[in-house]
């Protein structure tokens, strides 16, 4: 069959694959530029042999799918010199531009080729003409083409199949995908290895789909249906979970990878990373480095960027400027890690630092960079050098300040008392403030007493977030800081009224490489019973040195958390008390909360550092708070 080389046999059957290049124009095995090429198609122009449509195929294939030599609007022209293109060469420009910076145009030609009737489309055609509907995600045109499937018969091809599946999923209309990848699935039973292998990816497609749209259960259920399962599935489902916020059961399953004897690569630890952090899951976040390292999986600027994070947001900053300073290679993403952990850190010296040994190795500062170090500025109370990194951030770099730089210059003024000088920061942003910003501000009216601007602000945070519990908080906070208990009570009356929830607080250590969480007043733990009795003991051991809430204070002074009586735990006390049954002396309790530590847990905990002699690292949703011997690393400025 190979042996074909008259043209007019072949083009009586034009759909045909043809022979290899190498039987129809050898000379184009020469070719090592697209000047050759040119040379090449001009010699047969000029022979005339320009007209087989095999030879003009072959050249168009050459600047249309070759790797190296594609040369797009050269290969237009090539095809619309074709006096009759043979479907060949009307698939091979539809996939070329399919690929290509230019989709549509792939629909455009497809088109054509339709109203010109000379070649009819056939299963090589739709796969490119699909993905081009993919890409620019054209449902109505996929409908339509996938009608036009139906009535060529073709529906039933398994690679036109698999084309129309991924054509719904990426245009987000997972019903039909699902319906389709059912019938594609069902077949499988006769189709050759090949095509079960290629199925796989197509499960996977289809949970990928699932998970961009946020819909992680769906995806899960069809995992679990998987015959077989990839890397790439496993993989997937792991990044799926830790990029829709499901944690914790992005770790399971990373577990659950394991136990069926998958070897974690490069991108499973990438994706992983995100959600140790996120836990403050220190013991796996030093396996998964360990086993990098065990398994010379390379840790380059990007897997030791999430490495940096993690020991960071895990409250192990050393061992986070150890893999630092260990890089081959920092791009900017490193750098504004590091910078951003030692802001968390309370480190802002080392932070500055950091910063600028980043301008002296060269690297351009993102915008991301900037957020670390104004923080860092933010948490040490650094007005001044704030103030000229701002500078230097629009006036030298040219970086735009985005929500997140205002954010933190208002906390920066608002906590030192530039009441002032943060409002009027606020009213000129160029941008909507957000409710951020807002209650930065009313944070720091609080901070420093004024009712006058609290209440302005307050009624502004109301209008913008009606629902938000966080505003009623401060705004009540604020009141009871100045002993004003009516106008506390009046606010709490107001959220009744409003049912407005807050945020259930939430808390998580890690013993033994498990994570435990616990909730406010949580007693589904197993060891309930012994974790009551521990915090019975921290708060007796707490009075016997002379520690006293103030009872008043406690009940009406409301936090982000409810507390309606003394005997009421927040969750990051019950997750202390269990970290101090579950493990030896000295050993460093390290628990992370989704929320801002309240002021009784902050004072209560710096107590416990030195009743139990131990090193007690809370990061709460703001920062990182270091107890130990009975003080904070934020020195109580937060
Ligand atoms: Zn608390
Ligand atoms: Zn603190």
């Amino acid at each position: 069959m190979l042996l074909f080389s008259c043209s007019s046999v072949l083009k009586s059957s034009p759909c045909l694959h043809p022979p290899s290049s190498f039987l129809i124009l050898p000379e184009i095995k020469t070719c090592k530029t697209i000047r050759d090429l040119q040379q090449l198609h001009a010699q047969k122009i000029k022979t005339g042999r320009i007209r087989d449509p095999f030879i003009a195929a072959e050249i168009l294939k050459f600047c249309a799918l070759s790797d190296h030599h594609r040369n797009l609007r050269y290969a237009r022209m090539v095809f619309y010199q074709m006096e009759e293109p043979n479907c060949f060469s009307w698939n091979t420009i539809i996939r070329a531009f399919s690929e290509s910076d230019e989709p549509f145009e792939a629909l455009v030609i497809y088109h054509r080729m339709l109203c010109d009737e000379s070649a009819k489309p056939n299963h090589y055609t739709f796969p490119p003409v699909l993905k081009a509907c993919a890409r620019v995600t054209g449902i109505e045109e996929g409908k339509q083409i996938h009608g036009q499937i139906i009535k060529r018969g073709l529906d039933c091809d398994g690679f036109v199949r698999s084309n129309l599946v991924r054509m719904y999923v990426f245009c987000g209309v997972m019903d039909d995908a699902h319906r389709l990848f059912n019938r594609s699935v069902e077949s499988d039973d006769a189709w050759s290895d090949d095509v079960r292998e290629g199925n796989v990816v197509l499960w996977n497609v289809v949970i990928d789909g699932y998970i961009r749209l946020g819909a992680t259960e769906d995806a899960r259920r069809l995992f679990d249906k998987m015959p077989q399962r990839s890397l790439v599935s496993w993989n997937g489902m792991i990044a799926g979970y830790a990029q829709n916020g499901f944690f914790k059961e992005a770790l399971e399953i990373f577990h659950e990878m394991q136990m069926a004897n998958v070897q974690p690569n490069y991108v499973t630890l990438v994706s992983i990373l995100p959600a140790i952090s996120r836990l403050g899951a220190l013991d796996m976040g030093k396996w998964v480095h360990a086993f990098a390292e065990k398994n010379k999986i390379e840790v380059d600027d990007v897997l030791g960027s999430a490495l940096i994070d993690m020991y960071s947001k895990c409250g192990s900053i050393d061992k986070a400027l150890q893999v630092f300073r260990g890089l081959p290679q920092r791009n900017s993403v490193t750098w504004s890690t590091i910078i951003g952990g030692l802001a968390m850190h309370g480190q802002a010296k080392d932070a500055l630092d950091h910063f600028l040994q980043m301008e002296l190795a060269g690297v351009m500062p993102s915008d991301v960079a900037f957020i670390g170090v104004l923080s860092a500025c933010s948490h040490a109370g650094l007005v001044d050098e704030a103030r000229s990194y701002w500078n230097k951030m629009t006036r030298v770099y040219g970086l735009r300040p985005r929500i997140e730089h205002y954010g933190c210059m208002v906390d920066l003024f608002g906590r030192a008392g530039l009441l002032q000088e943060a409002e009027e920061l606020v009213l000129n942003m160029p941008m909507k403030p957000d409710d951020v910003i807002w209650k930065a501000l009313l944070g720091a009216c609080r901070i420093h007493g004024n009712v006058e601007m609290g209440e302005c602000v307050a009624k502004r945070l109301m209008e913008l977030a009606p629902h938000d519990g966080g505003c009623y908080v401060l705004l009540s906070n604020m009141y009871a800081s100045l002993g004003r208990w009516e106008a506390v009570a009046e606010v709490r009356l107001m959220m009744k009224e409003m049912d407005i929830r807050k945020d259930p607080g939430c808390s998580w250590i890690e013993i033994d490489g498990m994570i435990h969480e616990f909730l406010v007043e949580d007693d589904s733990h197993p060891r309930a019973k012994e974790i009551r009795s521990m915090l019975e003991e921290m708060a007796d051991r707490s009075r016997s040195v002379g520690y006293a809430p103030d009872t008043t204070q406690v009940l009406l002074n409301i936090d982000e958390e409810e507390r309606e009586s003394v005997l009421y735990y927040h969750s990051e006390k019950i997750a202390i008390a269990f970290g101090l049954i579950s493990t030896s002396p000295a050993t460093t309790l390290r628990v992370a909360k989704n929320l801002r530590m309240c002021g009784d847990c902050h004072s209560s905990m710096k107590l416990i550092s030195k009743l139990y002699n131990r090193r007690i690292i809370v990061r709460d949703r703001n920062r990182f708070h270091h107890f130990e011997n009975g003080l904070c690393s934020c020195m109580d400025y937060w």
